[in-house]
């Protein structure tokens, strides 16, 4: 089945300040309006200074109860392309923005949906706690950790859907500046006696990191990171065979031989194949400059068509089964299983 082209464009119809800081953009793809889910992200091309960037921004729209698409966008101090877009996109522009990607979604389960959020990692867990009032009746809480009343976006929203939602939205405002950093006692009182609940987290890494170890369940908690990948953890650096295995990556016991041969636009490259380097690294290594962003499996920026061949994600967060079967990867994730064809498009 053909995939539609990578990047689309989009104008900006309508832009809103939300804080000093952080703009909602509302988007109007060109082909037509787009199909996603509560929680899934777009991947923005950028030209700045005459250089492609690549960053993924999450929608704060939900699908069922906003007419229009947005994404909000922080300023991240000294960042390339939060501030080129706060700073050059005007009502009216285009941009170049993938179709939606992400997994990180609702999933079915019992009792309240509970939601962690740092600065702009509300914008994901708006969307999903939107989507879920809407089209279940589970309770949504949510904890949102901002530096201060200043920073906190999405404020007047959240209220109204309080009063939108009487008795099944619950909205717990953290600020630094009163109260200090989060911390796990912070966390643990917060999920008080809904620890079975499914916990959605999405803000700064060491946001995360603390609730991520403070949240031990028997509930499940899913994590949106923003941030850059973790190291991606090498099948040499695993303990045996089946723990390799168990990353995803190739077991290190079975050294292969081969060739990968990539197509980017009208540029045909091969080289030996490095056992456990990924299809992007190897692209690099043969001097092309494809597209990533990411680096995490998580936004698809760097998407190809394996031609012949095969690969193993270390991790997919953003392509379907329906995709891999028609033999779509994320080359900053895919590990040739053998000699490989892989095609950019
Ligand atoms: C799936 C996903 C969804 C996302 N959703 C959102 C969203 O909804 N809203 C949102 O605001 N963001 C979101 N992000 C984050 C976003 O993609 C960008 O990472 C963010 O906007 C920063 O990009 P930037 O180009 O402005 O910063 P970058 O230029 O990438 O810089 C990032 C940081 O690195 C520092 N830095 C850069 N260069 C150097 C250097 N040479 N030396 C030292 N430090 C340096 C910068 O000071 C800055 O702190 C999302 C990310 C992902 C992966």
């Amino acid at each position: 089945m053909a995939r539609p082209p990578l990047f689309q464009r989009a104008t900006v119809t309508r832009i809103v300040k939300e804080t000093d800081d952080a703009r909602t953009y509302v988007l109007v793809p060109e082909d037509g309006p787009f199909t996603y889910q509560a929680g899934q992200f777009c991947t923005f091309k950028v030209d700045v200074d005459g250089t492609s960037l690549y960053r993924s921004y999450s929608m704060s729209s939900a699908p069922e109860t906003d007419t229009e698409m947005m994404t909000t966008i922080k300023r991240v101090p000294g960042g390339k392309v939060s501030n080129w877009l706060h700073d050059n996109l005007a009502e009216g522009d285009q941009v170049e923005i993938t179709r939606p990607a992400g997994t990180f979604l609702l999933r079915q389960g019992e009792g309240p949906v509970i939601g962690f959020a740092g600065g702009s990692g509300i914008t994901p867990l708006l969307s999903i706690a939107k989507s879920t009032l809407a089209t279940t009746d589970r309770d949504v809480r949510l904890l949102i950790a901002d530096r201060d009343r200043n920073a906190a976006i999405f404020d007047a929203v959240t209220d109204e859907l309080v009063e939108k939602y009487a008795g099944r939205l619950t909205v717990v405002r953290h600020f630094d500046d009163d109260l200090g950093l989060l911390t796990p006692a912070g966390a643990l009182e917060f999920i008080g006696a809904d620890t079975a609940s499914d916990a959605y987290l999405c803000g700064p890494e060491a946001f995360m990191d603390m609730i991520e170890s403070a949240l031990t369940g028997p509930g499940t908690v899913y994590s949106e990171r923003f941030g850059a990948a973790a190291e991606p953890v090498k099948a040499a650096d695993a303990e045996t065979p089946a723990a390799a295995a168990d990353i995803g990556a190739p077991a290190a016991a079975a050294p292969i031989e081969g060739t990968v041969s990539i197509r980017l636009g009208g540029q045909r490259v091969s080289v030996p194949l490095n056992p456990g380097e990924t299809l992007l690294e190897s692209a690099r290594r043969a001097g092309l400059a494809p597209p990533f962003s990411c680096e995490a499996g998580n936004c698809a920026t760097c998407i190809a068509k394996i031609t012949d061949g095969s690969a193993t994600m270390r991790v997919n967060d953003a392509l379907s089964d329906d995709e891999i079967a028609d033999g779509y990867t994320l080359t900053c994730q895919a590990v040739p299983d053998c000699s490989i064809k892989v095609r950019y498009e």
